[in-house]
């Protein structure tokens, strides 16, 4: 039988920015301190699909307040001592064999921190920055499911579906997503292996090549979105449960119907949080990259 395990239970699915809970671990980092609590606030960059970054703030311990300048995600396998920090991590996401943590990062030194396990703190993220990461990764949804209606029309095959029913290009041709705190940029890969599963690029007798279609597309992508945000629909976040690695959904009621997707991340409330919307789209010289920018009017420029 294995020890029951406690993996960090998080509040910003919710959208918490501030909180307190007991100090559980301290440890040395290069240059610094990792500092794990029971819950927290703090959205850690995820170490699998690192698309938003981690909340940054304060943690308070006893009246001495530190900078947290990052927060990752940390694992250690039940019955093991050795804990595994991002990139490092071996185990699948959620594996239910390892505890789950946010990892709080300070520069303040190890020994400074040594005896806060036990100790209430109180959590505070920078709650203007998560605001702008926040919209900018909702309005990186959107664009989404908009991009995949205005590419439904050159799959010759019809592939698996969003949730809207348009056929998934962004889950399917997508290989990096930067969320910031001005917007995201999205990379898609137009090779061989989207060609395959029936994704037109070239001209045909019915539509311009991708090339030519490119200033149409991010128009309409830009419209239907600008539309969506019109309806101040709510946005909401469904989670399966409260730590870390709980499975957690995305979603939102369009005029189109449910718009739903798996996601880790923070999200506005309300789609008139985003403002306006711009979009670009750009191929590269070989036409084999695709990248879309999304610019809320309220994220941070
Ligand atoms: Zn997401």
């Amino acid at each position: 039988m294995s020890e029951p395990c406690a993996s960090t239970r998080v509040t910003y699915p919710r959208g918490a920015t501030d909180g307190t809970s007991t100090v559980v671990q301290v440890f040395p980092l290069q240059g610094g301190t990792g500092i794990i609590t029971a819950e927290t606030p703090f959205h850690p960059v995820d170490h699998t699909w690192p698309d938003q970054p981690a909340d940054v703030g304060t943690l308070t311990v006893n009246g001495a307040q530190v900078a947290i300048t990052d927060a990752i995600t940390g694992a250690s396998q039940i019955g093991s001592d050795r804990l595994c920090l991002g990139r490092d991590i071996t185990a699948r996401r959620g594996d239910d064999d390892w505890c789950w943590y946010v990892v709080h990062v300070t520069d303040a030194p190890y020994g400074d921190c040594l005896e806060w396990v036990g100790a209430q703190a109180t959590l505070c993220v920078d709650s203007r920055r998560r605001a702008s990461l926040s919209a900018s990764h909702t309005a990186c949804h959107l664009m989404a499911f908009a991009l995949n209606e205005a590419l439904s029309d050159r799959w010759r095959k019809v592939p698996n579906g969003d949730s809207l029913g348009h056929p998934n290009f962004d889950a399917i041709a997508i290989t990096s997503s930067q969320i910031r705190t001005d917007g995201s940029t999205d990379t898609y890969r137009l090779g061989k292996s989207l060609r395959k599963k029936g994704f037109t690029v070239a001209a045909t007798d019915e539509a311009p090549s991708l090339a030519d279609a490119l200033p149409n597309l991010a128009d309409s992508v830009a419209t239907r979105l600008n539309e969506w945000i019109g309806t101040d629909a709510q946005v909401r976040v469904d989670a399966h449960g409260p730590d870390l690695t709980s499975p957690r959904e995305w979603v939102c009621d369009l005029p189109q119907g449910t718009a739903t997707v798996m996601c880790g991340g923070t999200h506005v409330s309300r789609l008139s949080q985003l403002g306006t919307v711009r979009v670009t789209a750009e191929l590269d010289d070989d036409g084999t990259e695709l990248t879309i920018t999304t610019t809320p009017s309220t994220a941070d420029s």
